[in-house]
């Protein structure tokens, strides 16, 4: 199964067997309990409509096995719970506003020794990793979309033994295989371009080593962070069309970039080259740039990303984010809707300034 391509894992990965009879999807498992001497127990050792959504991301991630979560941040929170207390980590300066606030906390806390570092800056990761635990990685970063080498960090990272994990999400599993590289856990936010239809919140950290995965297994059991059957089912629905909607979203950003690089109204577009995501800063203040986000009709202007549908918004609202993202930086999760509809919006929109 390894060797076929995503389009195809998507669409075949977490069935059941093809006997007669045979229903083609896993079902809604709704079981808090199992009668004894079977190989679940309990609802929150194990459920089926999970293993059939991990099943399928284990497919995509071309991993050996994956856990979901009940969010994102569940799954990135059983990560570092691995970490024996004071365990130094060496992590992005700039990424996902949820991941920062937690390992800022654990750093005051003294949970973590935490150093943040500029993933891009490879010199400056590699000091960093002197005499450190654990590696994490966001790349692409949210939302100032910075790449990190991660080859080289990653190598370099094993060569002096530590646990590497990659937050997977704004790349996904068609552009970047974390495990490939060498890191041990590839996590994704499955609410954004797994799941894809902004109707769950779900998280996934896909690994190849058995015992990291039973730890994971004993944290997520033990902390309770478990998805809600109907949530996974959902998820897995998404996955049968992750591809396609991730390579159109993707196809649209691209035409997207080019209209954005050429506006008068536009200072600075970041895009990594992949991706459906694209971060730009308006010739405006933060005020403008609200104008330009309320001022949509087809955009909704929302936070969250990796949706079938376009939504923006100006990332500095949130109190949580970093103040080295500037005020007037408007973040784009292009969708699936056609290019000239979304650009005929941003371009009606970027009028307000
Ligand atoms: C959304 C997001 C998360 C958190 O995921 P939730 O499902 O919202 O808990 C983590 N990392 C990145 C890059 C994200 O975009």
């Amino acid at each position: 199964m390894e060797s076929q391509h995503p389009e195809t894992n998507a669409v075949t990965a977490g069935r059941p067997s093809p006997e007669a009879g045979a229903p083609l999807n896993v079902g809604i498992s709704l079981n808090s309990t199992f009668t004894a001497g079977g190989p679940i127990g309990y609802g929150r050792f194990g459920n089926e409509s999970w293993q059939a959504l991990e099943g399928a991301i284990t497919s995509l991630e071309r991993g050996d096995s994956t856990l979901a979560f009940s969010s994102g941040m569940a799954a990135i929170t059983a990560v570092f719970s691995l970490l024996p207390h004071g365990a130094p980590v060496v992590a992005s300066d700039q990424g996902y506003s949820g991941t920062m606030a937690l390992l800022k906390k654990y750093h005051e806390q003294g949970r973590l020794e935490v150093r943040f570092v500029d993933i891009a800056n490879t010199k400056d990761v590699f000091e960093a990793l002197i005499g450190a635990a654990f590696l994490w990685i966001e790349s692409p970063t949210n939302p100032g979309l910075e790449i990190a080498e991660m080859s080289l960090i990653i190598g370099e990272a094993k060569k002096r033994n530590m646990g590497v994990a990659v937050d997977n999400t704004f790349a996904t599993p068609l552009n970047q295989l974390p495990l490939q590289l060498g890191a041990d856990i590839s996590m994704n936010s499955v609410t954004k371009y797994l799941a894809g239809h902004s109707d769950v919140i779900l998280g996934s950290l896909t690994v190849k080593d058995p015992a990291l995965y039973n730890r994971l297994l004993e944290a997520r059991t033990l902390l309770g962070a478990i998805p809600g059957p109907f949530e996974a089912w959902l998820a897995l629905r998404g996955i049968r069309t992750f591809p396609l909607r991730f390579r159109a979203a993707e196809a649209n950003a691209k035409i997207l970039v080019e209209k954005l690089t050429a506006d008068s109204k536009v200072t600075k577009v970041r895009y990594p080259g992949f991706g459906a995501i694209i971060s730009f800063e308006v010739a405006s203040d933060a005020e403008g740039a609200e104008k330009v986000c309320a001022a949509s009709q087809l955009i909704t202007n929302a936070t969250s990303l990796g949706g079938v549908e376009s939504t923006w918004e100006r990332r500095r609202r949130w109190a949580l984010e970093s103040e080295s993202v500037p005020e007037n930086l408007i973040r784009l999760s292009v969708g699936c809707e056609h290019h000239e509809d979304i650009w005929g919006d941003i371009s009606h929109a970027l009028g307000e300034i």
